[in-house]
């Protein structure tokens, strides 16, 4: 084992509905009132702090969201503005992009009473301006490259996502004009976990055995050869249940086969485990690492103890 291996099992606060494949504000309120205290409550079970990225939207509507977390010693960061697919950082322009960074930002900080420094976009969705947005607007961590992640042409804005391949493993600062690429800094990237699929709670839901098999790829990784920290993404919107409302399928492509490939399986297969299901399964992954000594921590601790910021 190398000096400390690090976890931080990350968590992304949204509206979105697993069940409807939709933003919905009764979603807001059950990941408020349900999906929010089961996560909060597997974090203290095991004594564990970590990272909370809200969007703008569901914290404006839901400010309790936010200060949920503040007392327990979670980091809060920033989401971006909303969900909605006008809104994905690979087709905004510069100024745009750093009119939702500043206002996101402005408003966590406003809530919680942090400085707010860790970005991740929403979908993993970024294009050449979002890092000189992120360093125009303060920002001084990015979490939003799955380096090595090869299931990006079944998500939305797949093509740039194929710089997943090339992106450095190991956290790096970034160009001035892409995440993707090493550079002066400032602004560090935390890469999310991935070894050909990514360690997220998606692919846990739907494909335990499989991520048996990353899991223990990324751990002989991080512990026998260079200290890569495991960054796990889940959302509390996978610990609720939708279940006892009817089901009608929102069409997001017009493109008959992205509509097959992104909107049809994605939603059939998405729905998979939600709910109790997922807490057993996200337990699972908590107490692998927690067994093997692994430092759960805030993105934020973890780049100030490495000395990155
Ligand atoms: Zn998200």
């Amino acid at each position: 084992m190398l000096k400390s291996s690090f976890a931080l099992f990350t968590n992304d606060v949204e509206t979105t509905s697993i069940w409807f494949n939709a933003l919905r504000d009764e979603t807001g309120l059950k990941v408020l009132k349900e999906g929010m205290p089961v996560l909060l409550d597997i974090y203290q079970t095991y004594n564990i702090k970590t990272t909370f990225f809200f969007t703008g939207y569901i914290a404006r509507h839901f400010p309790d969201v936010v200060k949920m977390v503040i007392k327990d010693g979670h980091e809060v960061a920033s989401h971006g503005k909303s969900h909605l697919k006008e809104n994905g950082f690979d087709v905004m322009p510069f100024e745009r992009q750093k009119r939702h960074l500043a206002e996101t930002k402005k408003l966590l900080e406003d809530i919680s009473g942090q400085e707010v420094v860790s970005f991740r976009a929403p979908a993993l969705r970024v294009n050449e301006y979002t890092a000189p947005a992120l360093i125009e607007t303060g920002y001084k961590i990015d979490s939003s490259v799955a380096s090595q992640r090869f299931d990006f042409f079944l998500s939305f804005g797949g093509i740039r996502k194929l710089k997943w391949l090339t992106a450095p493993r190991l956290p790096y600062y970034t160009a001035q004009d892409s995440l993707f690429k090493k550079g002066e800094g400032p602004l560090i990237e935390v890469p999310l976990s991935a070894l050909f699929l990514p360690y997220v709670g998606t692919t846990m839901r739907i494909f335990p055995g499989i991520t048996k098999i990353v899991r223990q790829g990324i751990h002989l990784e991080s512990s026998r050869l260079n200290g890569k920290p495991i960054v796990f993404d889940i959302h509390p919107n996978e610990f609720i249940d939708e279940s006892d409302e009817p089901r009608i399928i929102s069409r997001r492509s017009n493109n008959p086969i992205s509509y097959l490939l992104q909107d049809f399986f994605r939603s059939q297969l998405k729905v998979k485990n939600l709910g109790g299901n997922a807490i057993l399964l996200y337990k699972k992954q908590i107490e692998f690492f927690a067994k093997r000594d692994y430092q759960f921590t805030t993105l934020k601790a973890y780049c100030k103890q490495n000395d990155f910021i």
